[in-house]
């Protein structure tokens, strides 16, 4: 009979994305900490009873992901659509400040302004801690600004679920597609009230950094990090530099190839490369990179920001919309054949995922439980070479 499916055992297999939810969910019992490795993982000094280790199973993106009958037409390759779009806020700056095309900070300062919500809770830099990140409420525009721009590095969005939902009324949640996965089965598992969280965003995710990816960028640049007064991975442009300033006023910066493309990359946590929503299928509305490309690949040349729009739900087509008219955004219709060439990445991560979670199953790990997400029928569609390759890669790793 296979072990029971626990916090220990999600953690200990190598498969907590680290979202924070079983801090949320069960607070008191379990907090979040960086480990040795540099990521943000659950602390348990006192065990989950039976009853919660159940719940814990019920929501926990990193033991599995479920849709459950999906509002919109589901596309094998892209989740569940509703819409696809291109565009960016109108508000210049926020358009400058936003990772690609600022679209998500243009849609939360459009939920606050027209009030749809009473507060958004996103991810910012951490006051205390310049190179981490902390999950915050904003509740006007210039907070909403103060977050934008995408920061490579550990968060956990869901550990403080409780002290969200003990602030009075609605509000937005924005968080990386697995954070979202969590709340979206925490709603629906009934263990977070639907009404409270009438919006949640998302933007793709290619995956998660170690704080080691951080450090390195540092070195590189030549500070020390203890002499970093903030540091912002992307955004002031798209897509943007990264970007370390000293308590002495000193800049140093790195273009985004270099920091994401030869550093950020060679730090993921392992469960993101088991991972096959990268997309956010679990959100309203997705924000991605609508990356301008050259043979089939993305270029990565300083522009105004653009991005990729992806709506999900009934919720999130009518913000979209609403936020259009209310003149927060501008798009326009995209082609389901160009997601393929701004994403490149996410359209073979996805297709690969059914031989990866195959090898962990036959070399005996444990292995999330995906449902609803067409996985095999992907790898039915991808060369034997590639599918083979890729099981043998995941097997020689978990192997050894
Ligand atoms: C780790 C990581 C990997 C990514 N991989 C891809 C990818 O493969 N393809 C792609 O197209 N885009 C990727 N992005 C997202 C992309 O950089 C943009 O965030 C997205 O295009 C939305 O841009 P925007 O201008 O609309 O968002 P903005 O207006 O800049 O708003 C960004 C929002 O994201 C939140 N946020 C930022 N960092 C985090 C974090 N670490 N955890 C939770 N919330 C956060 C902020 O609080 C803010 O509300 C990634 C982002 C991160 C953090």
């Amino acid at each position: 009979m296979p072990a029971k499916l626990s916090l220990q055992r999600v953690v200990e297999s190598g498969l907590c994305t680290g979202c924070g939810g079983c801090a949320g969910i069960f607070p008191g019992k379990v907090t979040m900490a960086f480990n040795a490795e540099g990521y943000l993982r659950p602390q348990l000094p006192v065990q989950l009873s039976e009853t919660e280790n159940a719940q814990f199973a019920s929501f926990c993106p990193g033991a599995g992901l479920r849709h459950v009958a999906p509002e919109a037409p589901y596309d094998s390759l892209w989740g569940p659509l509703v819409q696809i779009r291109t565009g960016h806020a109108i508000d210049e700056q926020i358009r400058f400040q936003g990772s690609s095309g600022g679209v998500l900070s243009g849609l939360l300062t459009y939920l606050l302004e027209s009030g749809k919500v009473d507060f958004v809770a996103h991810i910012k830099a951490d006051p205390a801690d310049p190179l981490g990140n902390a999950m915050t409420i904003s509740r006007n525009r210039a907070e909403v600004l103060d977050g934008a721009g995408s920061r490579y590095a550990p968060s956990a969005p869901l550990a403080l679920l409780q002290q969200l939902l003990a602030q009075p009324g609605r509000f937005a949640v924005v968080g990386k597609p697995c954070d979202i996965a969590g709340l979206r089965a925490a709603v629906r598992e009934q263990l977070v009230p639907a009404e409270r969280i009438p919006y949640m965003l998302s933007f793709m995710c290619a995956g998660i950094p170690s704080r080691k990816g951080t450090l390195a960028i540092l070195k590189k640049l030549e500070v020390e990090p203890q002499d970093v007064a903030s540091f912002t991975f992307r955004g002031n442009g798209w897509p943007g530099m990264s970007t370390a300033t000293t308590h002495d006023g000193r800049k140093q910066e790195m273009d985004y190839a270099s920091s994401w493309g030869t550093i950020l990359n060679r730090h993921l946590q392992f469960r993101c490369k088991v991972c096959p929503d990268g997309i956010g299928e679990f959100a309203d509305v997705v924000g991605a990179d609508a990356w301008y490309g050259k043979d089939g690949y993305p270029d990565f040349a300083e522009r105004a920001g653009r991005s990729l729009i992806l709506s999900r739900t009934r919720a999130g087509e009518q913000l979209v919309q609403e936020a259009t008219q209310a003149g927060y955004i501008t798009m326009e219709s995209l082609a389901r054949e160009e997601i393929a060439k701004m994403q490149p990445y996410q359209e073979n991560r996805k297709k690969m995922i059914f031989a990866r979670t195959m090898a962990l199953r036959l070399t005996g790990r444990m292995t999330p439980r995906y449902r609803g997400l067409h996985l095999f029928r992907l790898a039915v569609t991808t060369s034997w070479r590639e599918n083979l390759r890729n099981f043998l890669g995941t097997a020689r790793r978990t192997w050894f």
